[in-house]
């Protein structure tokens, strides 16, 4: 059985557990089901974190879950979860679940690729990623559940996998990923068992579908700790293959200083609470590949904008099968890098029209990481910081100061 622990034992502050999650879990228990905090938030909790969501583990079915509110709605084909809406709130009810069967259907590289069978909660421990990620929190008890020594894992800063790593990463290997995110996020080691594999393991990443990479990926860069992250990737021999082409960038002196200034810059907005756009981080972590292309097309006699159009319609091509980068986001990032040029065309009504640009702010942004890389002169980003924040007269005397 479990190690259990009570609240002298773990510490956790009730007052970091959001109301929704214990109303879920009370109206479970009264309907006479188990029902606990599980995963990240558990794991946030004993770190003394403010989890920033809840998921909620039961014994009670996806069908009986629904069935006790009123906003519930049961999602996902490989396994059903119930999502709990309160508000704005959102919570993920996941039955427990058993062990992958022997017969569940694999990929020619041993991926599970289906499996629904439900368990019991010592079963559905078993299949969590790492041991910090596999501890349950009672809020009616206040105790915490433990099987796979979490709890000492948590307090010697460590990630350590449950189970055979190479199996494990075998079966998913998106959990090389996910350990490298966490060892950055939460500044932990990982242990030398659970690292030892990835090294060799990592091209298992090809066969995971490109929208679940491009999903993990985007956390990552979203953490608030990509940089860490990146080098962490580099230290694992992870970063070949996830993002084509980057390999290349980071060798480069100036695109390893672009793509360092860009993620440090996202990391702080993000600290700073403000949103960050996945078409302008794409944009940076691939800006060195197009402006190598572009190059070339220029030399082979193309002009200016057309070659660039080049540069970046076969960039995002390489990229789009391994990111499935989302339309969106591709159209962003096009638009991104095809007003670089337009920045330095500065006479006339030019620099109006490129202030109304709809992806203006974007381009600016860009511009400046560009000058504080060294790949520009700073004289263009601090014209252009002085007229657009300039008022009509400022305005009007930059571009005159340019004959
Ligand atoms: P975050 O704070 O980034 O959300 P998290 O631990 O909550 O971290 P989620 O992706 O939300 O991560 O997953 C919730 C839980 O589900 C994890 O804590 C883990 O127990 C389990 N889990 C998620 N992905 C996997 C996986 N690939 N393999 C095994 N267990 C997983
Ligand atoms: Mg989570």
């Amino acid at each position: 059985g479990p190690v259990i622990l009570g609240p002298q034992q773990h510490g956790i502050d009730p007052r970091l557990l959001s109301n929704n999650a214990v109303r879920v879990t009370s109206t479970l228990q009264e309907a006479g089901y188990q029902a606990f905090v599980v995963g990240g938030a558990v794991r946030d909790l004993l770190l003394g974190v403010k989890p920033k969501d809840f998921d909620i583990a039961t014994n009670a079915t996806p069908e009986q879950v629904k069935r006790l509110f009123r906003r519930a709605f049961i999602i996902g084909k490989r396994f059903q979860i119930v999502h709990v809406m309160f508000g704005q709130d959102l919570l993920e009810v996941t039955t427990f679940r058993g062990p992958a069967v022997d017969n569940a259907p694999k990929d020619e590289h041993g991926r599970v690729l289906r499996d629904n069978t439900f368990g019991t909660q010592a079963e559905d421990a078993e299949r969590r990623d790492f041991t910090i990620n596999a501890m349950y929190y009672n809020p009616a008890t206040q105790e915490v559940l433990d099987y796979h020594g979490g709890i000492e894992d948590i307090r010697a800063k460590t990630l350590r996998i449950i189970g055979v790593p190479e199996a494990r990463y075998r079966e998913d290997p998106v959990r090389m990923l996910r350990v490298v995110r966490f060892a950055a996020k939460l500044q932990f080691a990982i242990e030398q068992h659970t690292a030892a594999p990835i090294r060799v393991m990592a091209p298992l990443i090809n066969n995971v579908p490109a929208a679940r990479v491009f999903d993990e990926m985007l956390k990552l860069l979203m953490s608030g700790h990509a940089l860490a992250c990146l080098q962490q990737l580099r230290k694992e021999g992870l970063h070949h293959g996830l993002l084509p082409l980057l390999d290349v960038v980071l060798e480069q002196p100036l695109g390893f200083k672009f793509v360092t200034l860009a993620l440090d810059s996202t990391d702080r907005r993000i600290h700073a609470g403000k949103t960050v756009s996945p078409g302008f981080l794409f944009a940076s972590l691939l800006w060195h590949q197009v402006l190598e292309k572009w190059n070339a097309y220029l030399a082979a006699g193309e002009f200016a904008i057309p070659a660039l159009h080049q540069a970046a319609d076969d960039v995002l091509d390489s990229q789009t099968e391994k990111l499935a980068l989302q339309r969106k986001i591709g159209s962003d990032m096009r638009d991104i890098w095809s007003m670089q040029p337009r920045f330095e065309r500065r006479t006339g009504k030019n620099p109006y029209k490129l202030l109304e640009h709809t992806r203006f702010r974007a381009g600016y942004d860009f511009l400046l990481l560009r000058c504080a890389s060294g790949e520009i002169d700073t004289e263009l980003g601090q014209w252009w910081t002085a007229f657009y924040e300039g008022d009509e007269t400022a305005r009007e005397t930059l571009i005159a100061g340019l004959q």
